[in-house]
């Protein structure tokens, strides 16, 4: 085994001492007289060679070896050095696991927000409690009440009449459902399905109508909705990991989360297109059982599209209306299924 000899200072005293440095194995031993110490090489720093100064180990302790300068000591360290990038290559293949693992769980999140939350939104709107939808529902209500008033200024006797038109319609469905009216302005002509089957009629789309038929035909659509609990799916979708947190611990008190978003979500976001065509379908069906032309659907589609479309150019009014065009890009083409549905029946 080769020994290099050297003069090994203990970092206390200012005295040195001669010892013999092997290297075996990665450890880097020293004897001499009274000195015995064994370090893994990793733990050494060697010094730069410098022309033809003598080297000089440093110890982490303070300790310090000097010594000739021998190609020894480089092939010693260098093989240290080596294992000590192995040692860096296999944390950099570490870190590209943590990297990979990382990744993996961001997709999975953002799969659960995309894709998973609506499914269970789907899957759950149909097995929550009744008693927790009626309390949804009503809260949804009370929100927007507050929000946009809680008045309505038709008669109790028209009231009535349009109730009295709606009640057969209604009483088709499984899902029970109530018809309210609102004097709602800044929604202007508009019919809601609540989560829990109560339908909100503005009296500004009374006041659009020129038929009770052409509003019979708006409440068909919205029993669609309803029987299909579309609402209670797009509130739960909506409000996330509330709705989450809610569905899968079951505590009531997770139900005050979405109620505080509830009407927003009601009054912002709109059924996609597909629901929409549900609804319709429904609509058209239910009134042609009722002996209910679904023409009449189409020509109240047509005279929101009219409404909305002026509303929109009145400059300086919020833009709700033209929230209303995004979201029904298709009025014109439901408005067409209406008359076919009725050519075809
Ligand atoms: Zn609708």
């Amino acid at each position: 085994m080769t020994t290099l000899p050297a003069r090994y200072f203990d970092g206390l005293s200012a005295r040195g001492h001669e010892v013999l440095l092997s290297c075996e194995a990665g450890q880097l031993r020293l004897q001499g007289e009274g000195i015995q110490r064994c370090e893994t090489l990793n733990a050494v720093e060697l010094s730069p060679r410098l022309g033809h100064t003598r080297r000089r180990l440093l110890f982490v302790d303070g300790a310090v070896c000097e010594l000739e300068d021998s190609p020894v000591l480089d092939t010693w360290f260098n093989a240290a050095s080596h294992q000590r990038w192995n040692l860096l290559a296999r944390l950099e293949a570490h870190w590209g696991m943590i990297a990979v693992a990382f990744s993996v769980v961001m997709a999975l999140t953002v799969m659960l927000a995309l894709w998973g939350l609506p499914w269970a939104a789907q899957k759950m709107a149909v097995r929550l409690p009744q008693e927790w939808v009626v309390q949804l529902g009503k809260g949804t209500l009370t929100g927007l009440d507050k929000a946009l008033g809680d008045k309505t200024t038709l008669s109790l006797a028209r009231q009535q009449a349009l109730r009295d038109g709606f009640t057969p319609l209604a009483q088709e469905g499984a899902i029970p459902a109530t018809l309210v009216f609102r004097d709602w302005p800044r929604l202007g002509p508009n019919a809601l399905a609540l989560p829990d089957g109560t339908i909100v009629m503005t009296d500004q789309l009374v006041a659009l109508a020129e038929d009770d038929r052409e509003l019979l035909a708006v409440l068909a659509h919205e029993l669609g909705h309803v029987q299909e609990r579309h609402a209670l799916q797009k509130v739960m979708a909506s409000s996330g990991v509330a709705a989450l947190v809610f569905m899968l611990a079951g505590d009531v008190s997770g139900l005050a989360n979405i109620v505080v978003v509830a009407p927003t979500i009601m009054t912002h976001l709109h059924h996609s297109r597909a629901l929409e065509a549900d609804a319709d379908r429904y609509g058209f069906a239910l009134m042609s059982r009722h002996g209910l032309d679904p023409v009449w659907f189409a020509r109240i589609i047509r005279k929101l599209e009219a409404y909305h479309k002026s509303d929109a150019e009145d400059a300086g009014k919020d833009d709700s209306m033209s929230d209303w065009l995004r979201s029904h890009p298709a009025s014109e083409e439901r408005a067409h299924h209406a008359e076919q549905f009725r050519a075809q029946h």
